[in-house]
């Protein structure tokens, strides 16, 4: 078995992943692996103004803006039929960090991987993080994914980025606090709509999503609780199109389409909290330390934060056991923060008090 010796192991190469990897890469060997050849196509493309700064940070923004429309378009600002059935329109024309981005999710990972490997990381795609031991240092093995070859990297600090699964953490026998049980079908097709705001309309067992993405493409989604609606009935473009007759807005963007859907199944979308974000040596950032509901918007924008959090713990104090106390509490924070504004705004719906996807958020609330 073939061995490899680095500062800083990162477990996953989506935006945490990257974004860490390329904000330490100037004072550690860093190296990253993901499970992936490529990114894959995902739904969750507006990334959030404050996100600029953070890609201006680590001179990133450049770059991103010269591919306008090919990695992202400016999105105009969002419509929400949510509380009542009158339109409600936020736009990002008097926002200091500017507009958000609807970005083409794969493009806009492949931008970062490239970045990644551009200043200095090692990288290593299609890789599997396998199992970890640890005694003054990690040894992690891997295995590649083409020669399905089998071999271990050692490491000084491991950083968890490899989204909900939480892979390092959870070998490690570590669990994850759930506190609902949305999922996300959803679906693309060609835009023929004028108006490109994102829209958010809810509905009777959960709430319907839509943005533009770049090359004109819609992506629409429907959001409910797991065990709330039969699986069999988000199985396909035909069902899930049923179901979207019971939407106004939706129906009104999907303009009577049936033949260009693409259809890409269900996902979760639930929030849930690695109950230890941080241990000896180790960190988990992005989703591997807490997901939010889509309807935050902010799952990309913490992704970046919390691993610009953990190189400013590195920064201030190496690897020492300092970290695991001071960047729990971060997260911890933006945890109990988070959850209170979820709560907050699933409350402002009232039209539907009886259905159990309503009743559910608003028992959170009380
Ligand atoms: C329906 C839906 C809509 C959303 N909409 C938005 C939105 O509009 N705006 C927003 O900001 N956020 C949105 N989000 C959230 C956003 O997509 C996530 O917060 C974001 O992807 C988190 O990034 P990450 O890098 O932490 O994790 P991920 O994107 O999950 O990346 C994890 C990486 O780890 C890799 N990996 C996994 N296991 C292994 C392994 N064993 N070995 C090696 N690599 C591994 C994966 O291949 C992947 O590349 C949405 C989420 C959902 C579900």
């Amino acid at each position: 078995m073939s061995k490899f010796k680095t500062d800083i192991l990162i477990i996953g190469g989506g935006i945490a992943g990257c974004i860490a990897a390329i904000a330490l890469a100037d004072i550690y060997r860093v190296t990253l692996v993901d499970r992936l050849a490529e990114p894959k196509e995902k739904i969750g493309e507006s990334l959030a103004p404050a996100a600029n700064r953070i890609l201006k940070e680590l001179d990133l923004l450049n770059d991103l803006e010269k591919k306008n429309n090919q990695v992202f378009q400016q999105n105009l600002g969002m419509q929400s039929y949510w509380g009542s059935s009158q339109v409600q329109i936020v736009d990002h024309l008097r926002n200091p960090d500017g507009f958000v981005k609807s970005l083409d999710r794969k493009a806009f990972e492949i931008f970062l991987r490239t970045a990644a490997e551009k200043r200095g990381v090692t990288c290593f795609w299609e890789t599997d993080f396998l199992s970890s031991t640890y005694e003054t240092t990690w040894k992690v093995q891997l295995q590649s994914g083409n020669a399905k070859e089998t071999f271990q990297i050692e490491a000084d600090f491991v950083i968890d980025a490899s989204g909900r699964q939480s892979r390092f953490a959870r070998n490690l026998g570590i669990k994850r606090e759930v506190e609902d049980k949305l999922i996300a079908c959803w679906i693309s097709l060609p835009n023929t709509a004028v108006n490109t705001m994102s829209t958010i309309s809810a509905s009777k067992n959960g709430w319907w999503y839509s943005a533009v993405t770049p090359n004109n493409k819609r992506v629409i989604a429907y959001h409910t609780d797991a065990d709330i609606i039969e699986k069999s009935e988000l199985k396909t473009t035909a069902s899930l199109l049923e179901f979207a007759k019971e939407n106004n807005e939706i129906s009104a963007l999907l303009n009577g389409e049936t033949t260009t859907i693409e259809f890409h199944g269900i996902v979760a979308a639930n929030s849930t909290k690695l109950s230890q974000v941080a241990g000896e040596k180790w960190v988990a950032i992005g989703d591997a330390a807490i997901s939010f509901d889509p309807l935050s918007s902010q799952g990309m924008f913490n992704a970046m934060a919390s691993a610009m959090q953990l190189r400013a713990l590195i920064q201030q104090f190496g690897f020492t056991d300092t970290i695991q106390s001071r960047y729990t509490t971060q997260i911890t924070h933006i945890w109990q923060h988070y959850l209170k504004h979820k709560s907050i705004f699933y409350q402002v719906e009232q039209r539907w008090k009886t259905t159990e996807f309503w009743k559910r958020r608003n028992r959170d609330f009380i």
